[in-house]
C-alpha cells in the first residue's frame, strides 16, 4: 500500500510550472488565506479558472463532426463502422515513443497544506512500485480481436508478475497534468447559493450525518482505494450508480479498507452538504490542448469512515444536473478524470487501487498509464466498473484529443478509437484498466454478445480475461423498512404481514387511488427510457387494469413514456397513477406500499429496484436478463420456491403472463404469497458478500 500521511510541510513540486503564481481569478475566489485550518466553509462558489489571463477554448472542438446527436446515449453506429476488420481492431495499445517526462507528470503542488487530521489515512504498506513496473500481460498483446468469449481466469499472481514487454500506456507527449500552484486567494469565496443547487434527488435518508467511526477491527489485509465516479448518494444521484458509489465504500471500510470517493462538486449538491465540506487545498492544472490552466479545488467531507473529496471548478460543474449533453459532458469528464488523479497526487494520498466507474471516469485508467505514469499515483492499479454499457462517452477524435491531451498512441483501435472517426472513453478505459468489472455475472457474459454488447462485444471478448461480474447489493441503513423515515408505518420480517398493509393504504391515499386493502398494487420505479421495457408495459396496461389491480409509476425520462403514462392516469383515475418526477421519499413509500414491482427491462446490468422491493417484502416481476436473472429466482408452483415472477423473451404477452401468475397467487393463495414476502425480506441482498468479492479483487491486484 502506498498511501502516505499528508505532508504538513511544504513540498517542492517537480511539476513543470507553467505559471508560477496563480493569476488572481477575475471573479474569484479561490481558497482563502488560511487553508491550513481547513475550515474554509464556503469554498469557491464562484471558484474558478482565471479567465482573463488565459486563451479562450476554441469553439471548434465543441462542434462534433459526427452526425450523432448530442445525447449521452450512444446510437448504434452504421454497420460499416461497427465491424472494422478484426485484425486491425485489437491491436492493443502500442507503445512507441516512450518519453515519460517525469516532471511533467508530477502534479503535486503544495501551497495549501492539507490539514493534518483529515488528511489521508496513515501509511501502512510499502509502495508497490516494483510491481507496477510489470503491467498486466493480457492487455497489450496485439492479438486478434475475436478472442474466445470464455473467461479464463488468469492466475492473478503470475499475471501481475509477468514482466511484459509492451506497456500499454505510452507516451507523455505534452501536457503536464498539473501545473501550478493553488491560488492563495485574496478574496473570500461567496457561499454557494441554495437555489443554484436544485437537488437531483430529494434526500430523505437519515444517513450521512456525522462522522462516526464504524471500523470493525479485523485481521483482513488493509488496502486503500480511491473511488472515482460522477455521482453518489446522497449528494447527487440519477440512478443505480449513485447507490453503488454510496454503499460499496461504506461496506469496504468495514473490510479494513481506506476509501476516498472523488466526485465533481456539482452546484446541485444540496446546500446542507456544501456547508459541511471543508477546504483541503487547490491548484491549477493544464488540460489538453486548451492552453489554459484550470482551477482544481478540493473540498472534503467525511462520513462513516469514508472520505469524500469534491473536485471544485465552477466552469465545469455549475449546471443544475450532472449530465447535460455530450458537448459539455466530454470536456467536463476529461477535466474531472484528470483532476481526480492530480488531486490524489496533490493530497499525497496514493491509493493501492483506483476504482473508477462508467465512462465519465473511463479516461482515468488511460491517464494513469500515460500522463500520470511517472507520478506517485501512477503506482496504483486500476479497476473500471461498467454500470451500464450503453453509455460510453463517444465523440470525434479531435475533440477528445483536444480536451484530454492524451497522446496519439491511445487513439488507436485497440484503445480509444471507435469506428473511423470517433473516440470512445469507456473503450479506452477497458483497454487500460487492470481489471474490468460489471455489476452482475449474467451481464458480464451478455455484454460479450452482439445482442447486449453495444458494439463493444469484440473489445470485451478480447479483454475477457480481466472481466468479472460482481452483483450489486443495497445498503441496509438506507433501505430498512424498520427505520425508514419515509414510511407510514415501520415493519420488519417479524411483523410484515400485519404492518405492510398500512403502507399500502397510506400510499393509495397519497396518490389518490381508491383506498382498498383488497386491490393488488403494482409499482414501477424507473428511469423512463427504452432500456426499461416500458413499451411492453404501456402496451398491456388496459389488460392489467382489471378492476382489482392498481398501477403506480414513478419516474422521469423520455417524453413518449411520460406522456403515455400521463394518458393512462387520466383515462383510469383512481386505479392508475403516474408520478412523473424523481422523488426518493415517494420511491421508498412505493416499495413499502406496493404488492409487486415491475422490472421488465430490455437489458439490466444489475438493477437495484428489484432488490429494494424484495427487502421491503414486495415481490418482483422481472425479465430474466442481467442482474435480474441473478437476483430473482422464479416462483415454482410445485415446490413453492422462488422470490418473484419472471419471463424470458422480450415480449409483452410474456410480461402479461408473469403479471397474471403473480395475481393468481395473490388472490387465490395468499398463504403462499405471504411465504414469499417473508422469504424475500429474509434474503440477503446486502453489500456484504459483494464487497468481499471486490476486496478479493483488490487483493488479487495487490498481492503483497
Ligand atoms: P438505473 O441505474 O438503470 O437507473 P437501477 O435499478 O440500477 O437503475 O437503480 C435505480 C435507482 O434509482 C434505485 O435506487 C431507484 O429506487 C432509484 N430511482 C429510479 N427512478 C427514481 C425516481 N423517479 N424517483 C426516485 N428514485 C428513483
Amino acid at each position: 500500500m502506498v498511501h502516505k500521511k499528508a505532508r504538513s510541510s511544504k513540498k517542492k513540486t517537480t511539476a513543470k510550472k507553467v505559471v508560477k503564481k496563480a493569476p488572481t481569478p477575475a471573479r474569484t475566489v479561490a481558497p482563502v488565506a488560511e487553508p491550513v485550518t481547513a475550515v474554509q466553509p464556503t469554498e469557491p462558489a464562484v471558484v474558478e479558472t482565471p479567465t482573463a489571463a488565459k486563451p479562450a477554448a476554441p469553439a471548434a472542438p465543441k462542434t462534433r463532426t459526427s452526425t450523432r446527436k448530442t445525447t449521452s446515449t450512444r446510437k448504434k453506429p452504421a454497420s460499416a463502422a461497427k465491424k472494422p476488420a478484426p485484425v486491425v481492431e485489437e491491436t492493443a495499445p502500442v507503445v512507441e515513443e516512450v518519453a515519460p517526462v517525469v516532471e511533467e507528470t508530477t502534479p503535486v503542488v503544495e501551497e495549501v497544506a492539507p490539514v493534518a487530521e483529515e488528511a489521508a489515512p496513515v501509511v501502512e504498506e510499502p509502495a508497490p512500485v516494483v510491481e507496477e513496473a510489470a503491467p498486466v500481460a493480457e492487455e497489450p498483446a496485439p492479438v486478434v480481436e475475436e478472442a474466445a468469449p470464455v473467461v479464463e481466469e488468469p492466475a492473478p499472481v503470475v499475471e501481475e508478475a509477468a514482466p511484459v514487454a509492451e506497456e500499454p500506456a505510452p507516451v507523455v507527449e505534452e501536457a503536464a497534468p498539473v501545473v501550478e500552484e493553488a491560488a492563495p486567494a485574496e478574496e473570500e469565496p461567496a457561499p454557494v447559493k441554495e437555489e443554484t443547487a436544485p437537488s437531483v434527488e430529494e434526500d430523505v435518508s437519515p444517513v450521512v450525518e456525522e462522522v462516526k467511526p464504524m471500523y470493525e477491527m479485523s485481521n483482513l489485509p488493509r488496502r486503500s482505494i480511491a473511488f472515482i465516479g460522477s455521482e453518489c448518494h446522497p449528494f447527487v444521484k440519477t440512478g443505480g450508480l449513485g447507490d453503488v458509489m454510496y454503499a460499496l465504500p461504506r461496506q469496504l471500510v468495514k473490510l479494513n479498507c481506506d476509501v476516498r470517493v472523488i466526485l465533481p462538486r456539482y452546484a446541485c449538491i444540496p446546500q446542507k452538504f456544501q456547508e459541511k465540506m471543508e477546504y483541503r487545498g487547490a491548484f491549477y492544472m493544464d488540460l489538453g490542448n486548451t492552453g489554459r490552466n484550470y482551477y482544481v479545488g478540493i473540498m472534503e467531507y467525511v462520513c462513516d469512515g469514508v472520505v469524500y473529496d469534491f473536485i471544485d471548478n465552477q466552469e465545469f460543474f455549475s449546471t443544475g444536473n450532472p449530465y447535460t449533453n455530450l458537448v459539455d459532458d466530454i470536456p467536463k469528464y476529461c477535466f474531472f478524470s484528470k483532476a481526480a488523479l492530480a488531486a490524489l497526487n496533490y493530497l499525497n494520498w496514493i491509493p493501492d487501487i483506483v476504482h473508477c466507474h462508467d465512462w465519465q471516469a473511463g479516461l482515468v485508467p488511460v491517464y494513469l498509464r500515460t500522463l500520470f505514469k511517472d507520478s506517485p499515483v501512477g503506482h496504483a492499479r486500476s479497476i473500471l466498473t461498467i454500470h451500464n454499457l450503453r453509455f460510453q462517452g463517444i465523440y470525434n477524435i479531435p475533440t477528445i484529443k483536444y480536451w484530454s491531451g492524451l497522446p496519439n498512441e491511445v487513439f488507436q483501435m485497440g484503445a480509444l478509437k471507435d469506428g473511423y472517426q470517433d473516440a470512445n472513453m469507456l473503450k479506452g478505459g477497458i483497454a487500460y484498466a487492470d481489471r474490468v468489472t460489471t455489476v452482475s455475472g449474467t451481464y458480464a457474459g451478455e455484454i460479450q454478445t452482439a445482442e447486449y454488447g453495444e458494439h463493444l462485444e469484440g473489445h470485451l471478448r478480447y479483454h475477457s480475461g480481466k472481466l468479472r461480474g460482481i452483483v450489486n447489493g443495497i445498503d441496509y441503513d438506507m433501505w430498512n423498512p424498520a427505520t425508514d423515515p419515509a414510511l407510514a408505518e415501520h415493519y420488519d420480517l417479524g411483523n410484515v404481514l400485519d404492518h405492510k398493509m398500512a403502507n399500502k393504504l397510506a400510499l393509495q391515499k397519497e396518490l389518490g387511488l381508491e383506498q382498498d386493502e383488497g386491490k393488488f398494487v403494482i409499482g414501477l420505479i424507473s428511469r423512463l427510457t427504452n432500456q426499461k421495457g416500458l413499451d411492453l408495459v404501456s402496451s398491456i396496461i388496459p389488460m392489467v387494469l382489471d378492476g382489482n389491480t392498481q398501477v403506480v409509476v414513478l419516474g422521469t425520462g423520455d417524453r413518449e413514456y411520460e406522456d403515455t403514462f400521463r394518458y393512462y392516469e387520466s383515462a383510469h383515475r383512481g386505479t392508475f397513477c403516474a408520478c412523473i418526477q424523481y422523488d426518493e421519499a415517494r420511491a421508498h413509500r412505493i416499495y413499502a406500499g406496493a404488492d409487486a414491482l415491475l422490472v421488465p427491462s430490455r437489458f439490466e446490468p444489475c438493477g437495484l429496484t428489484q432488490l429494494n422491493a424484495m427487502h421491503y417484502g414486495t415481490l418482483p416481476i422481472v425479465r430474466e436478463t442481467g442482474g435480474l436473472k441473478d437476483t430473482v429466482e422464479p416462483y415454482n408452483t410445485f415446490t413453492g420456491d422462488g422470490n418473484g415472477f419472471t419471463f424470458d423473451r422480450y415480449d409483452a404477452g410474456l410480461l402479461l403472463d408473469a403479471i397474471n401468475r403473480a395475481k393468481s397467487l395473490y388472490f387465490d393463495n395468499r398463504y403462499h404469497w405471504d411465504e414469499i414476502v417473508q422469504r424475500d425480506m429474509a434474503k440477503d441482498v446486502s453489500w456484504e458478500k459483494s464487497a468481499r468479492q471486490y476486496k478479493d479483487l483488490y487483493l488479487e491486484l495487490t498481492p503483497w
